[in-house]
């Protein structure tokens, strides 16, 4: 069934939604994203994500197209329109189209290209592979230096999952000066002795919306969380690990490069802030 998406102040059937060649989207990848999912129709951590993305279009200078609650009216009508019980909302703005291709921005007038569409995903939050976690690989991180915009340059995290799944795991962890950055599309944290490890936030990492609840959530649990960098060899060591992002909430990682972590079956850690990621941001979703 066509869905209704959203192209710059209109509600379109999807293949009568179009955008410009020239978009700077299309032609320089200079745009900015957010993925906010929905559970029981409703979405989650919503002013997270509308914070981080007015923070992006704020440090690539791009106007902020639309208020907060203009934002949300336009996800929630979206959800309602496409019956969305379980799924995704993806958003995305880009520079625009200047009406030819030139490396330097257009005037701070062009008007940016806004598009929303919504993806039902049916048991989401029931995930079957919360019980049996995921495999990784590593692989160099050679993303550029300001991996805290949430740009639509997603080439390399592309190929990375294309390597992933050319060694027959699910996803791969990027590896920088010997330590681990975080996940071709999440943020990953290892267990040791009860203490939760994850890199410490910089330029170097996307500063994950669902990273910031669940050290949250953790630290309100009496959980111990240390924010610093680690390697796969102490990753490997570890007794568990697990990655979060708005799409996957939180979910067990249960071999690296070949070797099993912990058990090598999902922890109990895991299990326990996935628990209280759904319980405690599905009573504050809007
Ligand atoms: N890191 C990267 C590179 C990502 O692409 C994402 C999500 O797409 C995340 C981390 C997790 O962020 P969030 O929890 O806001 O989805």
């Amino acid at each position: 069934m066509s869905r209704t998406v959203y192209v710059n102040g209109e509600y379109l059937p999807e293949e009568e939604a179009t955008v410009s060649i020239f978009d700077r989207g299309f032609l320089m990848a200079d745009g900015v994203y957010e993925v906010t999912s929905v559970l029981g129709g409703k979405l989650i951590d919503f002013p997270g994500h509308a914070a981080r993305l007015e923070r992006s279009l704020n440090e690539l200078e791009m106007a902020v197209p639309m208020s907060t609650e203009e934002l949300l009216e336009v996800h929630r009508e979206l959800v309602a329109r496409n019956g969305i019980e379980e799924g995704l909302v993806y958003l995305q703005i880009t520079r625009g189209n200047p009406g030819d291709r030139d490396f330097a921005f257009p005037p701070a007038d062009t008007k940016p290209t806004v598009v929303l569409f919504t993806q039902s995903k049916p048991g989401l939050a029931a995930n079957p592979v919360a019980q049996v976690g995921i495999k990784v690989i590593s692989i160099p991180d050679i993303r550029w230096g300001r991996r805290d915009i949430k740009t639509v340059q997603l080439l390399y995290p592309s190929m990375a999952k294309m390597a992933a799944k050319k060694a027959h795991v699910d996803d791969a962890w990027f590896v920088e000066d010997g330590f681990v950055t975080e996940g071709t599309s999440n943020n990953v944290y290892i267990v040791k002795g009860g203490k939760i490890v994850t890199r410490d936030l910089s330029n170097d990492i996307l500063h994950g919306i669902t990273r910031a609840a669940v050290v949250r959530f953790a630290r309100e649990a009496q959980m111990e969380v240390e924010e610093r960098p680690f390697t796969i060899e102490e990753a490997q060591g570890a007794d568990e690990a697990f990655f979060t992002s708005a799409s996957a909430f939180v979910l067990p990682v249960v071999e690296i490069d070949g070797k099993a972590v912990g058990t090598g079956t999902p922890g109990p850690v895991a299990a326990r802030l996935r628990e209280l990621y759904l319980e405690e941001s599905l009573k504050a979703a809007v």
